[in-house]
């Protein structure tokens, strides 16, 4: 599904290299391949060993970066950030890695995920005297080292860890050691590879296949991994819990071309179709997916039915480019300028329309609607996931639970709202077979909160939901 259209998006991505000429290229190229992660700002901050140089902005990664820059992001290793503007606001201020200078060591912080209970911490914070600059997360991870009162680095960082709650992956750079943390439970993801002798980092592992670096491993739930002259160390800063890595990145977020917690997006994509193509079986001439994210399930699903998948849903890639704004009566179409149904293939027809999830409704209704205006005799709608009925507290822009269409309606009543023939759903059974390896092992598993509520971590009354605040 479109990110734009949906209402359901990623906060951020992180990328990091230690030991490389040619640092912050690297961290340009990665942060290419994260991009669908975040489009509202960018930044670099690279490491000469001495000084630490920032380039950050508003805006997509080549909105933000120019050639000239480079000249000026010297040092052998960088951290990078894509941001989506949620709870925190779009402006400049917010944007990552935010650098904190001070008479003894810098530091830039990069950072992914949602904090529940940094409401808290703020408060005790601004009580202690901190001025916090920024409404971000990442700034009270900051305070918090900066106050711990340790002199060590990797102290300073573990006694701040001791008192966040939440999902967090992070990257910290000074100028001269790197630390990459994952939260307790493994919420965000977060990958480590090799590029020749250097060590690279990222939210997914797309971005490695961009700069030629291989996969090494995840970064494991509760560990804090130092990189220096010295080399790599590590140490887990919690005992380790049961994973629960978020399911919707293999659901709708990550690249189809990403590996997450060792399994391929597209392939565990292509089984949870399959799966509900088991669970929610219909009679039809054609299956067709909504581009981008959903095709993979649609194919699955036309795998296992025997029904032929077909390109009935075409994405109008560059409507977001027009310097000619629609009118407002074209606006109000939303969808169609940026969907087309394919008359040649839909009409006269009996659809499968699969998507990956439904959060609002209104997108799907508008995509039932075109399909029956493009001449399909029936729409059948096919979820490859369950009702999105809670909202996320991880750093996930889910809306809140009045605005989501499963947290107010029966399966019915929403299929009759959007207009489809029929409407199914995969279980959350039938999602955790498609994804997890080991169900038993404490090393794989995934959240399923924002469809069972089941939150993995503890959640506080003023826990705030990273809603999307333009
Ligand atoms: S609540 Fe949903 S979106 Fe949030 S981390 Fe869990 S699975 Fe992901």
């Amino acid at each position: 599904m479109l990110a734009e259209i949906k209402g359901l998006n990623e906060e951020c991505g992180v990328f990091a290299i230690w030991g490389h000429e040619k640092a912050a290229e690297m961290t340009y190229y990665g942060l290419h391949a994260l991009q669908h992660r975040g489009q509202e700002g960018a930044g670099i901050v690279t490491t000469d060993g001495d000084k630490m140089h920032v380039h950050r902005g508003v805006g997509l990664i080549n909105d933000v970066f120019s050639e000239d820059e480079f000249d000026r992001l010297t040092g052998h290793a960088a951290v990078g950030h894509v941001r989506y503007a949620t709870q925190g606001g779009g402006g400049f201020e917010n944007v990552q890695p935010l650098v904190f200078r001070s008479q003894t060591k810098s530091m830039a912080l990069a950072h992914n995920g949602n904090l529940v209970n940094a409401h808290a911490l703020k408060n005790q914070l601004e009580a202690q005297g901190s001025i916090l600059q920024t409404t971000s997360d990442t700034e009270v991870i900051a305070h918090l080292i900066k106050r711990s009162g340790n002199v060590s680095m990797e102290d300073a960082i573990t006694s701040a860890l001791s008192m966040i709650k939440g999902a967090y992956a992070f990257s910290i750079l000074t100028e001269d050691q790197l630390f990459i943390g994952l939260d307790p439970r493994g919420l965000r993801p977060l990958s480590i590879g090799r590029l020749g002798d250097a060590y690279v980092v990222a939210s997914e592992t797309c971005a490695f296949d961009l700069i030629g670096a291989t996969y090494e491993r995840e970064v494991r739930p509760g560990e804090l991994i130092v990189i220096d002259k010295d080399g790599f160390r590590t140490k887990q800063f919690t005992s380790p819990l049961k994973r629960t890595l978020c399911s919707m990145e293999y659901v709708y977020f990550s690249r189809p071309d990403s590996d997450l917690d060792g399994l391929n997006v597209h392939a565990s994509r292509k089984t949870m179709g399959k799966q509900l193509a088991k669970e929610e079986p219909v009679e039809a001439d054609v299956v067709t997916g909504v581009p981008d994210s959903s095709i993979s399930a649609a194919i699955g699903f036309s795998e296992a039915t025997g029904i032929p998948y077909e390109l009935g849903l075409i994405k109008n890639r560059y409507v977001g480019r027009t310097f000619i704004q629609p009118s407002q009566e074209l606006r109000e179409q939303g969808v169609k300028m940026k969907l087309s149904a394919v008359r040649g293939i839909v009409d006269g027809k009996r659809v499968v329309m699969v998507d990956d999830s439904i959060v609002r409704g209104t997108t799907s209704k508008r995509i039932v609607r075109l399909l029956k205006e493009a001449g399909a005799t029936e729409v059948h709608v096919r979820i490859a996931s369950p009702p999105i009925q809670n909202p996320c507290y991880y750093g996930i822009d889910t809306s809140t639970k009045g605005e989501l269409i499963a947290g107010n309606y029966s399966i019915e009543e929403m299929r009759e709202i959007i207009g489809a023939d029929s409407l199914g759903f995969l279980t959350t059974k039938g999602l955790e077979d498609s994804i997890v390896k080991d169900a038993e092992s404490v090393e794989h598993g995934v959240c399923q909160a924002c469809f069972t509520g089941n939150y993995p971590t503890e959640i506080y009354p003023d826990t705030e939901i990273p809603a999307y605040k333009e």
